[in-house]
């Protein structure tokens, strides 16, 4: 059908709870039942395709599917005609290149002559190729932490996030070669009917996103102080200013960001703030 956009999210893995969440929140109702294939929303017009987390991006470049969520890294590695749309701000991780914790190592010429055993050819071939470095590339399709101990390679090349999976196999991080997250990635040519659903897609992911980032901010002040509390408190428009029933004291309602949120609050107290109440928000519609 022409008008329903085609999804592909990973089936069952580390991207899979983040991407069904991240729909969910969009106001989205599907039924993923367990071992499903395909599935289709119920208040929206998009459909789902459960994949291989690797197959994405081929899918979506040969227009199987129109659009997927996957990492980057995986993006990168597969390097398939695609459209990053959009960065997804979950299943955050790095592709990093480790040695055993006892090697040697001061830089990427240590990891001349070595074999290192890896899941992403290209992407550390990549890196190998920019600092000059002669390795030999072993690929491996998965549980590459082990190679070194059973003799396959001194040194890997993995996804690593909190790095204890390394640290329990004996190893060490010795050097960061991408920093990945989870994208949107899109068909190269859609539709102009699936690119309005796309944007309204965006449209409700990019209110949840701007959500997180913001608070909303209640204080009580006395009149006197509004100028100076306006002057800290921006707002989306400007604050709402409520009087309150105690004579010359009112209360103000604002938001703000959560990157300058602190200093925010110290400004507002050294202002004559009092009764600070800070308050998630769920969307944010700008
Ligand atoms: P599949 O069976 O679909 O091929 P997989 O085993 O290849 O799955 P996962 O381990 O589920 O893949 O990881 C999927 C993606 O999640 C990775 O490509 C990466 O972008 C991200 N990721 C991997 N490990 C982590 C981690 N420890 N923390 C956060 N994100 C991660
Ligand atoms: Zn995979």
């Amino acid at each position: 059908m022409n008008n329903i956009l085609r999804l592909a999210v990973q089936k069952s893995g580390r991207l899979s709870e983040g991407s069904m969440e991240l729909i969910k929140s969009c106001g989205i109702n599907v039924s993923n039942g367990i071992g499903k294939l395909k599935a289709k929303a119920s208040n929206f017009p998009i459909e789902f395709f459960f994949l291989r987390d690797d197959d994405i991006p081929g899918y979506v470049a040969d227009g199987v599917a129109d659009i997927g969520i996957v990492g980057e890294n995986v993006v990168v590695e597969k390097d398939k005609s695609v459209a990053i749309v959009h960065r997804l701000g979950f299943s955050r991780c790095r592709l990093s290149i480790a040695l055993a914790k006892s090697a040697n190592y001061n830089g990427p010429q240590d990891l001349n002559g070595k074999g290192i055993a890896t899941s992403y050819p290209k992407l550390l071939e990549k890196f190998l190729a920019e600092n000059g470095v002669n390795a030999e590339v072993h690929e491996i399709s998965g549980s590459v932490e082990i190679a070194p101990s059973i003799g396959l390679a001194e040194a890997v090349c993995d996804i690593v996030s909190s790095g204890s999976t390394l640290f329990t196999n004996g190893l060490k991080e010795v050097e960061t070669i991408f920093q990945s997250e989870a994208v949107l990635i899109a068909n190269e040519n859609i539709s102009v009917e699936k690119k309005d659903i796309i944007e309204k897609l965006l449209f409700r992911i990019k209110s949840l996103q701007q959500a997180k980032n913001n608070k909303y901010i209640l204080l009580n002040a006395p009149e006197s102080n509004v100028e100076e509390i306006k002057s800290i408190l921006p707002g989306m428009r400007s604050p709402t200013v409520v009087p309150l029933a105690n004579k010359g004291w009112v209360s103000i309602h604002s938001v703000i960001n959560e990157n300058d949120f602190w200093e925010k609050i110290e400004s507002l107290k050294a202002a004559g703030a009092e009764g600070i109440l800070v308050v998630p928000i769920e969307k944010m519609i700008l």
